[in-house]
């Protein structure tokens, strides 16, 4: 044992190597900077991730869901049909286009949105269904996509933390209207920061492209009212080499998994559902004793730890408060029992040998 092995071990890892700031450089160096030729490759590159869908590059996961909600025409008098245990960005989006947020309960076994709640949340006025994918495990898209299409509804995926998931062989990002990811450093790949749009419908794409860039595909000849929403392309270029790493440390975030799931004691290991392919952008344990304790033990044992998230979105400020107003309650028992509970601990592709018998010592002497 080297004294090295005595350091904190970070709950998450972003990587930016020599290949990196090589490809950043490179770009820099060449003076073409905003959107162009790097943004372009990394669209056609991601779209092998999703089938060949549609992709359309952003400056962020938080845009691409904006984005997405505007070209679909969601507005005032919708509501759209969103989880509350997840990170705020995914209701943010659905308040920014001014429709209404409606909130339903997750299944336990995959953290994701339970297709009867949504199924029970649905009113004349419903325009979408949000499921995440979160932690980076597929949502149950084999019941919710039918029941979408049975009800006429868009499906706008929240894939920001589950790049190259999958369910029963179908990549996230692949089964809805639209799918979102982010390249926020900590995700599972990064862009520094950035966000893809994928799509099958052309028309979906192009208004996107139009909405990113002042409603204009030639300049100065706006057709639409837009935003600024670009990706620069020394974010793309950044992009484009953590993809090509992507399905190496994919698999290393599922084997450091693996050898969790296989050693961990006392706690819940996460739950993967049949036909899932979970990328652990997380790997998230449920606690069902005193989870301040654990976390604090954990922490002084150098591994690190965080909870995602504390507090489900409905009861963050800018949702509760007008709910309240409104009289309006949601029941939602498994969201509150997962935010109670969960904890996630390292599986980042950095993790060591030695890192990861740290992580399994400090939780199986954890003695509750
Ligand atoms: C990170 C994240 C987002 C937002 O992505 P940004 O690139 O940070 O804007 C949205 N939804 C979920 C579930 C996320 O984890």
């Amino acid at each position: 044992m080297s004294g090295a092995n005595n350091q904190p071990i970070p709950a998450a890892k972003p990587v930016i190597g020599e290949d990196e700031i090589e490809a950043a450089v490179r770009v820099l160096r060449s003076g073409r900077v905003v959107q162009g030729p790097e943004v372009a490759g990394f669209e056609e590159e991601f779209s092998e991730l999703v089938e060949g869908r549609h992709c359309v590059a952003v400056n962020s996961g938080t845009s691409a869901l904006h984005l997405t909600l505007l070209a679909l025409g969601i507005g005032p008098g919708d509501e759209v049909i969103v989880p509350s245990f997840s990170f705020a960005a995914s209701a943010n989006a659905v308040r920014l286009v001014g429709a209404d947020v409606v909130f339903a309960d997750i299944e336990p076994g995959s953290f994701g949105l339970d297709p009867a709640a949504v199924e029970a949340a649905i009113t004349p006025r419903t325009a979408a269904v949000m499921p995440v994918h979160l932690y980076g495990h597929p949502a149950a898209m084999d019941r919710l996509m039918p029941l979408a299409q049975r009800h006429g509804l868009a499906v706008v995926e929240d894939a920001c933390q589950a790049h190259a998931a999958a369910l029963n062989g179908t990549p996230v990002g692949a089964f809805g209207t639209a799918g979102t990811f982010s390249f926020y450093p900590t995700k599972n790949m990064h862009a520094l920061e950035g966000g893809m749009i994928t799509t099958a419908d052309a028309e979906v794409a192009r208004t996107l492209r139009l909405l990113r860039n002042q409603g204009m595909e030639q300049r100065y000849a706006n057709e639409i009212v837009g935003a600024n929403m670009r990706m620069t392309d020394v974010a793309a270029a950044i992009g484009r080499v953590q993809l090509g790493k992507l399905g190496g440390w994919t698999e290393r975030r599922r084997a450091n998994a693996a050898y969790l799931d296989e050693h961990l004691t006392g706690l819940v290991t996460p739950p993967v559902a049949e036909g899932a392919r979970h990328v652990y952008h997380q790997y998230t344990v449920r606690v069902e004793g005193d989870r301040d304790a654990v976390q604090e033990k954990l922490t002084a044992a150098g591994v690190g730890n965080a909870v995602y998230y504390p507090t489900p979105i409905h009861r963050l400020k800018p949702y509760w408060e007008p709910d309240q107003k409104a009289g309006r309650a949601w029941d939602l028992p498994e969201t509150e029992r997962a935010a109670a509970e969960v904890v996630s601990l390292p599986v980042h592709p950095s993790l060591t040998e030695g890192e990861l018998e740290r992580i399994v010592a400090a939780v199986n002497g954890l003695g509750n």
